[in-house]
């Protein structure tokens, strides 16, 4: 455990973690050296431009969708693999539409926990919680979400650069299908995830080994294997695309790269 932060904090701060990681790329201040030191082994090998402009992209991403989402009715969302609490949060995009939109937040790093909760404590509609996506009924069945999310209505499943972080030895698409299976028709669920066709393969060799200490593997994957994640859904129009590219009027594009795709799906009304 290291000691380089303010305070001894709950976790351990020796060994990275894609939340802090992530963190720092944005610009942020919750990371740790050991963050630090893993991201500028990741610039490196892919260059620190685009990096930035990969996580811009994403959180952009992101944020338009909420904003999409918001207008089209949806007032509950389960973000899956929040990352650290930034600007423009889901909370606080879907609430400037719809003020009783309902937000859980759920993360398994507990950093995400501790500094969501002081940014997020006097808001009585939205909740952080520990756990992880790899046991989805964990989640599911948890008091808090329960307590804010009814699933007999539609609710909107965040998944913006998270799958990434899941190998195929801990079945994605099963992760997906529970939550499906909870879903009323008219629920939505979004995704952003790292691809492997704009970056030069020995680039992305180099970040997988870097992410390898982390703690949590990275993987990227073809836009046919992405595409995969929609099982059981419609497509909303632009389909699977760049994340720059979707949906431009609902907020700034952010920077253009090849580095990911993101799409929305949305479970038929039958
Ligand atoms: N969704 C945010 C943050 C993405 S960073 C955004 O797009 O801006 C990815 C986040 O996924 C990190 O905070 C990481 O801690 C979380 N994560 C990775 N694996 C996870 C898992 N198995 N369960 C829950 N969260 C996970």
């Amino acid at each position: 455990m290291s000691t380089d932060g303010p305070s001894s904090p709950p976790y351990d701060t020796g060994t990275p973690s894609p939340a802090r990681m992530y963190d720092y790329f944005l610009g942020g201040k919750d990371n740790y050296a050991a963050d630090r030191a893993a991201a500028e082994q990741v610039k490196a090998a892919v260059g620190d431009v685009l990096c930035h402009a990969t996580v811009w992209e994403n959180r952009r991403f992101l944020q338009r969708v909420v904003r999409h989402l918001a207008e089209a009715g949806i007032d509950q969302f389960v973000d899956l693999g929040t990352g650290l609490p930034t600007q423009g949060n889901v909370h606080e995009i879907a609430q400037e539409v719809v003020p009783e939109a309902r937000v859980v937040y759920v993360d398994n790093d507990p950093i995400v926990l501790a500094h969501g909760r002081a940014l997020l404590a006097t808001n009585a509609t939205t909740t952080v919680i520990t756990a992880d996506v790899r046991d989805p009924e964990a989640i599911l069945e948890h008091e808090e979400l329960r307590a804010l999310i009814d699933f007999s209505r539609p609710v909107a499943v965040l998944s913006i650069a998270l799958f990434h972080f899941i190998p195929d030895d801990d079945d994605p698409a099963g992760i997906v299908a529970a939550f499906r299976k909870l879903l009323s028709p008219g629920s939505y669920f979004a995704l952003s995830h790292l691809t492997t066709d704009g970056t030069p393969e020995e680039e992305l060799a180099r970040v997988v080994e870097v992410y390898r200490k982390a703690t949590s593997p990275i993987v990227f994957r073809p836009p046919e294997r992405i595409m995969e994640f929609f099982e059981g859904f419609d497509l909303v129009e632009p389909g699977l695309t760049r994340p720059w590219k979707w949906r431009p009027e609902y907020g700034p594009e952010g920077p253009q790269t090849d580095s990911l795709y993101a799409g929305l799906g949305r479970l038929a009304t039958g």
